[in-house]
């Protein structure tokens, strides 16, 4: 089970300037994908239930690896900088851009709070995002289609 709640959003709320290493699920345990949750409020215990290993630092990445940033919960005005500078950081870190998925109502539009004068009405301000998933909270086993669909092992 992924412990990415409190190894990314935790840093995030409470050491914004943190520069430690980021913390990689590798999503079907052979190196094909790796995903990295910013996990920013609840919809982060929906990506626990999705994932099935715990994270770890991004081991050197085979030419076929892919990579997926979700970013799941709540992103505020006052954290969007920091989520974006986390995506940045990834590409530079493993030297392709990421895929980005947002998760959930919040990410993708503010949500249940998309009326507070704090909150980001939509990550997709910030980023370009390559996938949604609906819900609030959004099932797990959506999150697992899409990334299997990005990952290509959707048989059509
Ligand atoms: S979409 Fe719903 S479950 Fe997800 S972070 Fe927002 S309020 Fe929580």
């Amino acid at each position: 089970m992924g412990s990415s709640i409190t190894c990314l959003g935790g840093l995030l709320l409470t050491r914004p300037h943190y520069r430690g290493p980021m913390r990689w699920v590798d999503w079907y345990g052979d190196g094909s994908l790796y995903v990295l949750d910013v996990a920013l409020a609840c919809c982060a215990l929906e990506f626990d239930a999705a994932s099935s290993s715990a994270p770890a630092p991004l081991p050197p990445l085979e030419d076929r690896a892919q990579l997926a940033v979700i970013i799941s919960g709540t992103v505020t005005d006052r954290l969007a900088p920091a989520v974006a500078a986390i995506v940045e950081g990834c590409e530079q870190q493993a030297g392709r851009r990421p895929m980005v998925i947002s998760f959930g109502a919040c990410a993708s539009s503010g949500g249940p709070y998309w009326d507070s004068y704090a909150v980001t009405k939509g990550v997709d301000q910030l980023l370009g995002v390559d996938a949604y998933v609906p819900g609030c909270p959004p099932p797990p086993e959506a999150l697992s289609a899409v990334l299997d669909r990005v990952a290509g092992r959707v048989v059509s």
